[in-house]
């Protein structure tokens, strides 16, 4: 068994630094780039799944609104979305279906949207925000 096969626990680690809820997106985000360079750039610690969703649905958003993050940051989401398969991994991933959290619905992750507070998955019915002060992107 080489290494990339072995079942990545810090890559696990990374998705829970990103769900942990109670402090503002962008500083988590902030946080997990920084362990990211302080470890040579590790593979370990990109997103996977829903945390790598969010990651890279605020990342888009923040680029359609104009604005650009830190070249740390978008070198952290690129190498993160390289490591998902690229653009055939991101489109897999928006043909994947989950649940809403506020309706319990099934949806394809095309069609949800995600609260960068709890990172749960939303869908456009939700009436209101979900998290206090929390962005919702996707
Ligand atoms: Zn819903
Ligand atoms: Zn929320």
């Amino acid at each position: 068994m080489t290494d990339a096969q072995m079942p990545n626990s810090t890559s696990a680690q990374a998705d829970s630094q990103l769900r942990a809820a109670g402090r503002p997106f962008a500083d988590r985000v902030g946080e997990l780039v920084r362990a990211w360079e302080a470890d040579g750039r590790d593979e370990g610690r990109l997103v996977t799944g829903r945390a790598f969703f969010a990651l890279y649905c605020w990342h888009l958003q923040t680029s359609r609104s104009g604005s650009r993050h830190d070249a740390a940051t978008t070198a952290y989401v690129e190498s993160a979305h390289r490591a998902i398969g690229g653009a055939a991994g991101w489109n897999a991933v928006l043909g994947r279906r989950e649940h809403c959290s506020c309706h319990g619905e099934r949806w394809r992750l095309e069609n949800l949207s995600i609260c960068l507070g709890c990172l749960q998955y939303v869908c456009y019915q939700l009436d209101g925000p979900c998290c206090h002060g929390a962005a919702i992107v996707g």
